[in-house]
């Protein structure tokens, strides 16, 4: 058998109906294509969708576990197992075993548009504080010629004559369990029930026409890379008068020039001599939100990082903003001139320095360093 729908549920064979419709509860809940919108996503919510649909039944999921899989495909390849070369997809004869196909009735030409995705870039302080754009997208909206209907104007669709106007029609067929009923969509109308003899001329009969629209947006603050922010009812409108999908709005922060983002916090990094590191000294740093003056004590050691709080990303839906690290490097002076020397010479001795026996201690290097070791290895 080709989908092991108990797997896919997660679920013993001899699981009850509530504990089935827990199951698919959950998961639907994790892979809800409004929660993730990403295809492999999308195909698993179908996977799960159609394993409920045969366990939640009592008939369905008796079929099944007699080894008749109502999904299987029947082409070439296709896992219906003993009962490949039926020549007719398996639904239609549990549709005509159990009355699904009398309620089916014509379908709809209104069918939901389409999603999209645009990609927006954005400087650091634009997702750190929130901001408005205008977007310009392609997209597909109702024709106002038709209205949606698809007909030219003064027109209806005609009542299809192959099936007069139930959309699908009736054969019988010969299967392993004896002469079924089966109902196939109408292959005159499409299924539609109806027929459109003079379309719109402005859409070709869609409906709906191409055309550019600006949408303005409103982006929170404190989005980051990779974030999709949906839009709903923004994308593409339905053909035949159906409703819109959505918009999703993909995030791409652009590299700030002197800020690193680590979630809301910003890390950067300020180099000073070591005369100004041992003396004393105060910088000033353009943050987000102004020039500001930092203070660097006497004594600052290379490594040490000065935090300025709450000058970070704001918290995305929520009160408050990270923090903004400075991580101060301290600079030796390389080329002395004589004087220099000289006088480093004379500070050494003062403070007993002239040959300093080094403090050791044990390695501290970071899990990142060590990563990079190992990338930078040479083969061999
Ligand atoms: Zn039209
Ligand atoms: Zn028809």
């Amino acid at each position: 058998m080709a989908n092991d729908y108990y797997a896919t549920l997660g679920v013993r064979r001899d699981a009850s109906a509530d504990e089935v419709k827990k199951a698919y509860r959950r998961l639907a809940r994790e892979l809800h294509p409004d929660v993730n919108p990403d295809p492999e996503t999308q195909e698993k919510f179908k996977e799960i969708t159609q394993a409920y649909e045969v366990l939640s039944d009592p008939k369905k999921r008796e079929m099944y576990d007699l080894g008749a899989d109502p999904f299987a495909t029947t082409g070439a390849g296709a896992g219906a197992g003993g009962f490949g070369g039926a020549g007719f997809p398996f639904s239609d004869i549990m549709d005509a075993f159990f009355g699904t196909a009398a309620s089916r009735g014509p379908r709809s030409r209104a069918r939901r548009g389409r999603n999209a995705t645009m990609r927006v870039e954005l400087d650091l302080s634009e997702t750190a504080f929130g901001t408005t754009r205008e977007l310009s997208i392609d997209t597909a909206v109702a024709c106002t010629s038709c209205e949606g209907s698809g007909c030219a104007p003064g027109t209806h669709p005609d009542t299809c004559e192959t099936c007069h106007g139930r959309g699908e029609v009736q054969q019988v067929q010969r299967s392993f369990l004896g002469q079924v009923m089966t109902a196939r969509p109408c292959p005159a109308c499409g299924g539609f029930g109806s027929v459109i003899r003079n379309p719109c001329a402005e859409c070709s009969g869609d409906g709906r026409v191409r055309t550019r629209r600006t949408v303005k947006v409103k982006i929170p603050a404190g989005v980051e890379n990779g974030i999709h922010i949906q839009l709903a009812g923004e994308g593409e409108v339905g053909p035949g008068g159906g409703p819109p999908g959505d918009l999703f709005l993909e995030i791409v922060e652009k590299p700030h020039e002197i800020y690193e983002r680590e979630g809301d916090d910003l890390h950067c990094t300020v180099e000073i001599p070591m005369t100004a590191a041992a003396l004393g000294t105060s910088v000033t740093i353009e943050t987000l939100d102004a020039a500001e003056g930092v203070d660097i004590k006497p004594g600052t050691q290379s490594g040490q990082v000065i935090t300025l709080y709450g000058r970070g990303v704001r918290h995305l839906n929520e009160s408050g903003r990270g923090d903004l690290m400075i991580h101060v490097n301290v600079e030796t002076p390389g080329k002395l001139d004589e004087e220099q020397e000289d006088l480093l010479r004379r500070l050494a001795k003062l403070r007993g320095e002239e040959r300093p026996p080094g403090k050791f201690a044990p390695g501290q290097r970071s899990v990142f360093s060590r990563l990079r070791d190992v990338f930078n290895q040479h083969p061999g």
